[in-house]
This record gives structure tokens, C-alpha cells and sequence, in this order.
């Protein structure tokens, strides 16, 4: 096992996507099995040394960034142990890269769906987040394929979990270590915010799997070594399309209708294995008027006058492909879409195309905001179905309100959707911030969640703060406490340090 302890060896670990400053750490270790890692967190724990477990660092909430102690880098964790074509399984070690699982599954003609968009993430990372991405409209986020886990814990003891083998009773969790310890812990009460993303705090129930418990845990109770993802068989085809808007009403109505229609197939198709021709999206993806604008200065096809466009896709096959364009046609007629301009593919080289329009807006906004030398503010709310319409109106007129740069698009599928402010001084830096508290102060209003899909980390524990208050962060403290007595693992994730120590 390496163990660093040299500014210039580290350095690397001491950020993430996020952007957050400041950070530093004692030591760095790069271990190779799991023992190392159960030995190292027993020393720290006799020592109350804080630990930041790092993966790709792609996080974008500092998560994996320490103020202090130890960093564990699952860098060598980097196995995929077996692919199960017949029982559509894999059993890999959580330091590998997303894009190392997804080509091997795509080699054996295997499809895993969860698709944080950044491939360079390591699969451990993913299951701390519980990323998401656009195609979490119709498969769920990685939560849905998480089968097993292995869990190194604070003290350096084991927990090997299994979905359907051990759920919570009466508020507690009770788990038996591989060393034959139980450990006892009751869990947070509030309620999960009537939303289909949410990764904001502990996940909780009436009655829940001890696996959930550590899926989006975000490196705070346990260090996850080894994980059993359940995979899907490889979809024929998909039918795919760019859909441009000349009016908003239209466009929203036809997010609408597709999600509705999609989730009516969804519900039949267990009793009738028919409904496999009707529509059920895979994705439906939204870019405002802005967002078009800023995409034009690579696409300059995009038609001048629209006022937003959708992305969607649909899962085919050489059967089920002629009904679906044909009812995806009709909707789009129905619903006023502008489709002589739009763009259609069932090709996976058009589909490449498409994807890079998508990518290129982040992309666009993020050099516009390195040559305003600013920092990009955006949201990762998202809201129940009957609010989205009313939410989105409200990000537009306070942010149209306040004159600053922005533009929305995002998992409209999911009524996810993230505003990127883009301020061009300090001054609007400020003015976006404030904009910012003021959504999500709208959201929970609505009975939103203040994160879907990015997590907390350390970034936005003051406002998980404001989504909970203090009885439900005390709450989660205790559940933290009955894991990780001395709060050594991702200290500062979630909640201030503060309310450890109650
Ligand atoms: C350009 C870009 C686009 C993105 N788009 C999306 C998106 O669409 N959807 C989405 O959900 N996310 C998105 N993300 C962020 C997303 O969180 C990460 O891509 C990924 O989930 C984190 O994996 P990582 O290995 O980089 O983890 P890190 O950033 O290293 O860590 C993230 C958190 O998990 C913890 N952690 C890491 N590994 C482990 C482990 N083995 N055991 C316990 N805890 C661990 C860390 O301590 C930290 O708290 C995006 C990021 C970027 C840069």
C-alpha cells in the first residue's frame, strides 16, 4: 500500500468538481485490499483521526475533499471480478471507472443504464451519490441496480449486505458484522419529498433495506469496497429525437403528455407485454431559450425564433420501431412542435450528434464562466408533478427579473431541471447567490428537494439544514453516531460537525 504524505503527492486529492478551496490533509493512503482499508480506520478511530474517502473527485459538492486527517483513495480498487451474462450481473470492486464497466458491459451486449454524464467517476463514488442522470426517467438512478454491497465501517469492521435480506423494523436498522457484531440504529424520521430524484440526506422509511441506507450515504458511514449491480439486455435500438418549440405552452404540454403516456405503458406492460409499442421514453431532456442560444455558437442550425427544445429517446426494435415513430409523430403534431426543423435519428452515429449537442451547453457555459472569471452557480432542485409548471415560472421571472446571465435545461422528465446562473462580476456573483437561496427556499415551499441528483456534500449542508431543520439533522446525526461513534468518515458531508457532538 502507498502512503503519501508530500503537498505534491496529495495535492490532486484536495479538490473535486466542485471548485471548493482550502483543502488539505495529513496523509494519503492508495490501498490495495480490504484489510489494509480495515486497518488503517481502526487506527484512526482509536485516534478520532477525521478519513475523506476519495474517488474520482468528480463530485460536485466537495464531498471528497478534506479539511484535515486521512484521505483513502479507492484507486487500486479497480477490478471488475465477473460479468454474469446469463444471470445479467456483475460483481466489481468500487474503485473502477464508469466508463471501464460501461465498455465491458457493452462487450458483452449488456446495458447499464445509470449515467451520471461525467464517465470518469469510479462505480463506489456513483453508489455514494446515488447519480443519476438523463436516462433516470425511465430506468431510476444507480439506487435501482444496486444488488450488494460490501462496507468497511469506522471501527474497520465488515458488513456484507444483500437486497431483501435485511430491512428496517419499527424506525431501527440492526446489522451483523462479519465479525459477528450487531450494530443498532434508529433511523431519521421526516419523509422522503414526494419527488422521483432526491439525494438529499439519509434515505429513510417505514420500512427500508439496510442496502439503501449506505446507497447515497456520500462517504459518511462506511467506506463500500465491493458492489453487485444488477444489468439490463442490451435495447435493439433507440429512436431519438431534437425537438424544437416556437411556444412554450406547446412544449410543456408535450413533456406533459410523453411522461404521462410513458408512465401509463410502464404500469401495463407486467399484464400486457403489448404495450411494448407505445410510448415509453427513456429520456426527455429540456434547453430554454437560452440555453438554445448559447448551443447556436457550435449548432448553428438551431432554429433562430425557438423558444426551447426537448431531447428524447425511445427504446425500438425492428418490430415496435414503425408504431412508435408514427405515435411520437402524432404527439408532436398535436402538441404544435416545429418538426421540419426538428431532428430525428435511429442511427447511433446521429445519436452520437445528438448527445454532443446536449453536452455542449455545459461545456459553452463553463467557458463562458472561466472567461468571466467567475464561479457558475446553478440548482439541483427538483419538484413534485403539479408545482414543476409554477417552479419553472418562477426560476424565469426572478432570474429575467434580475438581469443576470443564465440559461435552464436539464431532466425535465424528472421536473429536475438546472438554472446555471452566469454572473460577470462580483457584484452579480452576489445578486446570484441570493437568487439561489430564494430557490430553494421555493422548492421546499413546494415540497421539493433542495439536491436530485448532485448530493450534498459539504457545499450544501446549510441549505439541507434549511430543508430539514435541526430535529431532522440531529436525527441523522444519531443514525450517524450508531455507525461512526467518533464522526471520523467524510466529516462535514451533510451536516456541520456541530451536530456530532451533541
Ligand atoms: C461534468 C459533470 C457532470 C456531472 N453530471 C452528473 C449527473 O448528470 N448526474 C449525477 O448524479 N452526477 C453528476 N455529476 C457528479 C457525480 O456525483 C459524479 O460524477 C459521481 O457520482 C461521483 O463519483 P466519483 O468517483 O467522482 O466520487 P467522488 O467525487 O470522489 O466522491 C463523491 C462522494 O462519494 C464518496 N465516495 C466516493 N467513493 C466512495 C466509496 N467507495 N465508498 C464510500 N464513499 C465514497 C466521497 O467521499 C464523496 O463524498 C457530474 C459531475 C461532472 C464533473
Amino acid at each position: 500500500m502507498q502512503v503519501k504524505t508530500q503537498l505534491d503527492e496529495i495535492q490532486n486529492y484536495l479538490t473535486d468538481a466542485s471548485n471548493m478551496q482550502g483543502g488539505f490533509a495529513e496523509k494519503l493512503f492508495v490501498p490495495e485490499t480490504v484489510l489494509e482499508i480495515s486497518e488503517i480506520l481502526r487506527e484512526a478511530n482509536e485516534k478520532k483521526i477525521a478519513v475523506t474517502v476519495s474517488g474520482a473527485r468528480t463530485g460536485t459538492v466537495g464531498g471528497a475533499i478534506p479539511f484535515g486527517g486521512y484521505v483513502i483513495s479507492l484507486e487500486k480498487f479497480n477490478k471488475i471480478k465477473s460479468i454474469d451474462k446469463e444471470n445479467l450481473f456483475a460483481t466489481v470492486e468500487s474503485g473502477v471507472s464508469l466508463i471501464d464497466f460501461q465498455k465491458a458491459v457493452e462487450a458483452e451486449n449488456l446495458f447499464y443504464p445509470p449515467d451520471p454524464t461525467e464517465w470518469s467517476c469510479q462505480l463506489g463514488g456513483t453508489v455514494a451519490t446515488n447519480a443519476s442522470g438523463a436516462r433516470s426517467f425511465k430506468y431510476g438512478a444507480t439506487r435501482n441496480f444496486v444488488e450488494t454491497l460490501e462496507v468497511v465501517l469506522a471501527n474497520g469492521e465488515i458488513v456484507k449486505l444483500k437486497r431483501g435480506e435485511v430491512f428496517s423494523d419499527n424506525g431501527f436498522i440492526e446489522l451483523t458484522t462479519e465479525s459477528g457484531k450487531t450494530i443498532k440504529a434508529k433511523l431519521p424520521t421526516y419523509e422522503q419529498p414526494d419527488v422521483r430524484k432526491n439525494t438529499s440526506g439519509y434515505f429513510s422509511g417505514a420500512k427500508i433495506d439496510a442496502i439503501d441506507l449506505f446507497i447515497g450515504s456520500e462517504g459518511t458511514l462506511g467506506i463500500i469496497t465491493e458492489i453487485g449491480l444488477k444489468l439490463l439486455p442490451k435495447p435493439a435500438s433507440f429512436f431519438s429525437g431534437i425537438i424544437f418549440f416556437e411556444n412554450e405552452t406547446n412544449l410543456l404540454n408535450f413533456v406533459n403528455e410523453a411522461r404521462f403516456i410513458s408512465f401509463q405503458t410502464r404500469a401495463d406492460k407486467d399484464q400486457r407485454p403489448k404495450t411494448k409499442d407505445r410510448i415509453d421514453a427513456s429520456l426527455i431532456e429540456y434547453f430554454d431559450e437560452n440555453a438554445l442560444k448559447f448551443i447556436s455558437e457550435k449548432f448553428p442550425e438551431v432554429p433562430e425564433n425557438a423558444k426551447g427544445a426537448i431531447f428524447f429517446e425511445q427504446e425500438t426494435n425492428a418490430e415496435t420501431e414503425d408504431a412508435l415513430l408514427e405515435q411520437w409523430n402524432e404527439l408532436l403534431e398535436k402538441n404544435g412542435a416545429d418538426l421540419e426543423r426538428s431532428w430525428f435519428t435511429t442511427t447511433e452515429q446521429d445519436r452520437e450528434k445528438m448527445r454532443a449537442f446536449r453536452h455542449a451547453l455545459p461545456v459553452s457555459v463553463n467557458e463562458r464562466i472561466v472567461r468571466y472569471k467567475q464561479k457558475k452557480i446553478g440548482t439541483d432542485m427538483a419538484v413534485p408533478d403539479d408545482c414543476f409548471v409554477s417552479f419553472l415560472r418562477f426560476l424565469k421571472e426572478k432570474l429575467d427579473e434580475s438581469g443576470l446571465e443564465y440559461v435552464i435545461f436539464g431532466h425535465i422528465g424528472d421536473n429536475h431541471l438546472h438554472a446555471n446562473m452566469i454572473p460577470k462580476t462580483d457584484e452579480e456573483a452576489t445578486k446570484a447567490r441570493h437568487l439561489y437561496g430564494r430557490f430553494i427556499a421555493q422548492s421546499i415551499m413546494l415540497g421539493g428537494t433542495i439536491s436530485a441528483e448532485h448530493g450534498i456534500g459539504k457545499h450544501k449542508s446549510k441549505y439541507l439544514y434549511v430543508q430539514y431543520g435541526e430535529r431532522y439533522l440531529n436525527e441523522m446525526a444519531e443514525l450517524k453516531r450508531a455507525f461512526d461513534p467518533h464522526g471520523i468518515l467524510g466529516r462535514g458531508n451533510m451536516f456541520d460537525v456541530k451536530f456530532l457532538s451533541n
